[in-house]
């Protein structure tokens, strides 16, 4: 018998088990992939650190969680500043001075909040309550236009009008000349990727790879005392209310024989009739000085067509649904569910370390 079962070997269910471990509780972990991490596996490819489930950039405000993660890896100064392409236009991201002084050729933040403002009147906009009304009373339709409302398009494959508009609430909009994707104190790549960070979590517990939960759900169960459970929640319950919904996504990668192919870890690709979304260089989230490079183009994709699920939608419908599971998800005897999967809900990865610190926390004596 071990006292916890943890389905998924992600970030939610390593943290967890680390601290289960740590304070003397056996673990048996498993995983329907072959590999630890989750999404935020990164694989060694010709001596390049692949993030093999798109760009992951650590970042948080949370001081006990960045001591946290820098107990088991250094981290370097990477600090994530996309670059869209528009056409034959380039733009930085996020929406900050540099945008607006390429766009319009101004200076200063008044010119640019005032023709924000005028366009946001223009459109007749005073509540938004969906994601194009919300982006164009930030930003401005010009904005909206060329780097919003193609990628977002591509990104869930439904139009901004159709999307809740806290995502793109998610992106600052600066009037400084700051380039930096997020506002958070603590930001970096672990120097030698993250799969070596999941290696320590993990050190001290039994960890079954390959091994699907359903596969063999009544005899995995009667191992542990209890479940920590990270998969999809709709699942578990055999879907009997329905199904949520999510965006899945398709990684192209490919091994280029030069020595930097796009100047930029990250590089957004906004019109609509670009196919991907993204182009990620992964040498550049650590610096590196290979003669060679890989490169992947990230694809949204269609997740009912057998995709794995990687982006919730958090639109009404869907919270309801979720929230009829997680009413039976709190009678489930022995079972708690975390991590993005579990919670569907869309986390950034501290915010995963700081739910899985405080559910062990409150529940390992
Ligand atoms: P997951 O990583 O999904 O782990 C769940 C694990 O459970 C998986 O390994 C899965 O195989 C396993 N599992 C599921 N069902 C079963 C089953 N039936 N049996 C056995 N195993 C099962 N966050 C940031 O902070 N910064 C970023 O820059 C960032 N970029 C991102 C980019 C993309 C494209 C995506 C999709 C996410 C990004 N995130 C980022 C979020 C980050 O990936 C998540 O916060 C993190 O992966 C969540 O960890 P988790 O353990 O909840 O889920
Ligand atoms: N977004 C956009 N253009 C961009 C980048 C982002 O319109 O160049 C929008 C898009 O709707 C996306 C949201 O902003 O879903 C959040 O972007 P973020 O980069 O946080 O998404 P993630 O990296 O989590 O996919």
């Amino acid at each position: 018998m071990y006292d916890y079962l943890v389905v998924g070997a992600g970030l939610f269910g390593s943290v967890f088990a680390r601290q289960a471990s740590q304070k003397g509780k056996s673990c048996l972990v498993i995983d329907k992939r072959n590999h630890i991490g989750g999404n935020v596996y990164t694989k060694n490819i010709e001596g390049i650190n692949v993030h093999a489930y798109g760009a992951h950039i650590f970042h948080t405000n949370d001081e006990e969680v960045w001591k946290f993660m820098n107990s088991f890896a250094r981290f370097n100064r990477y600090t994530n500043s996309p670059i869209a392409v528009y056409g034959d236009e380039i733009y930085n991201l996020p929406f900050n001075m540099n945008t607006f002084s390429k766009l319009w050729n101004i200076k200063t933040p008044s010119e640019a909040k005032a023709i924000i403002e005028k366009q946001r009147l223009d459109a007749g906009i005073t509540d938004p309550v969906n994601l194009e009304e919300q982006a164009i009373s930030l930003v401005g339709t010009d904005v909206y236009k060329k780097l919003i409302e193609g990628y977002t398009t591509k990104q869930w494959g439904k139009p901004p009008r159709e999307l809740p508009a806290f995502i793109i609430k998610r992106l600052p909009v600066r009037y400084t000349y700051d380039n930096n994707y997020f506002n958070d104190d603590y930001q970096g790549i672990p120097i030698g990727g993250y799969t070596k960070i999941f290696e320590k979590l993990l050190e001290d517990c039994e960890v079954r790879l390959n091994t699907d939960f359903y596969d063999n759900r009544e005899e995995l169960s009667s191992y542990a005392h209890q479940i920590i459970f990270t998969g999809t929640i709709d699942r578990y319950f055999d879907y009997c209310f329905g199904k949520l919904e999510y965006r899945s996504l398709r990684f192209e990668t490919e091994i280029l024989n030069i020595e930097n192919y796009q100047g930029n870890a990250v590089v957004n690709y906004t019109c609509a009739d670009v196919p991907y979304t993204r182009i990620i260089e992964h040498k550049h989230f650590e610096f590196g000085t290979q003669p060679h490079t890989v490169i992947t183009r990230e694809y949204s994709a269609d997740f009912s067509q057998n995709g794995d699920p990687y982006y919730p939608i958090n639109d009404d419908k869907n919270n309801e649904l979720y929230n009829r599971y997680k009413v039976l998800a709190a009678n489930e005897k022995n079972v708690i569910f975390g991590g993005r999967l579990g919670m569907y809900r869309y986390l950034d990865m501290h915010v995963v370390i700081r739910e899985a610190l405080d559910l062990a926390s409150k529940i390992i004596q």
